[in-house]
């Protein structure tokens, strides 16, 4: 099924990103870069919250850029909203203290994220769009294909995994690392945008994307971070070590 970008009413740039985890540290990092250029709308697709040590300064930065947001697995488990029962022991720890620090104020706003939304003619969930509140992952390309059967859109912006990838729907996918991609007319795209807080493909940079709706492009950026403090944070807090040690080596 062919799709149709949306007439070019006014251009757009969004930056769009996931999987902040609360690393304050990665997430201050990005937005520091975006400082130069012009971003119309900020994005947010999912896990603001859990594993890092600053939840709330995350949700408050989130709040503060009116971003717009979806919600991650690790932000309705943090309000109970979604279960733990098959998250592992460190992930599961991480929630639990991350449900210790937030705020009446936080717990609301984490409540009231939707999973799945529509701005600006693409779509954005944290995990699938078959059936969002399994959270289950977009790996292979029969993965993307059942997802791209849903997709109205020609373009669908998703996180969970922690690593960026881009399926096109010709019954393969394709890695673009650092660099544009041209979408083209007519086809469809799943955008995996990567991990602010907690990357997992080898790189520890933080990433994410950002989208020019006039140069119909998409873009994967990277962004260096000061790790060690995010490292300090996580063990000073009493939480699993691994998830401080895993964040220099991105995996
Ligand atoms: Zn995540």
């Amino acid at each position: 099924m062919k799709c149709i970008f949306p007439p070019l009413i006014e251009p757009m740039r969004f930056a769009l990103f996931a999987d902040i985890h609360g690393n304050l540290e990665a997430f201050r990092a990005v937005l520091g870069t975006l400082q130069n250029g012009r971003i119309d709308r900020h994005i947010c697709v999912g896990d603001i919250v859990g594993y890092g040590a600053n939840p709330g300064e995350c949700i408050k930065l989130v709040k503060d850029l009116d971003c717009l947001a979806v919600a991650g697995n690790h932000d309705w488990a943090a309000v109970d909203l979604a279960s733990i029962d098959y998250f592992n022991p460190y992930a599961k720890e991480a929630v639990l203290w991350t449900r210790s620090q937030l705020s009446q104020e936080d717990r609301d706003f984490l409540k009231g994220l939707e999973l799945v939304r529509e701005p600006h003619g693409f779509t954005i969930v944290h995990a699938t769009l078959k059936a969002p509140e399994e959270w289950n992952y977009i790996f292979s390309a029969s993965d993307a294909h059942e997802n791209f059967q849903l997709l109205s859109n020609c373009l669908l912006f998703v996180g969970h995994s922690h690593v960026p990838i881009i399926f096109e729907e010709n019954g393969g996918y394709r890695y673009h690392f650092g660099r544009k991609v041209n979408l083209k007319e007519g086809q469809k795209y799943i955008i995996n945008i990567g991990s602010v807080g907690q990357p997992r493909d080898g790189d520890p940079r933080a990433s994410f994307f950002i989208y020019d709706t006039e140069s119909r492009q998409v873009e994967l950026r990277r962004v260096e971070y000061n790790v060690d403090e995010a490292m300090r944070k996580i063990v000073e807090a009493n939480l699993p070590p691994v998830l401080a040690w895993r964040l220099r080596e991105g995996e």
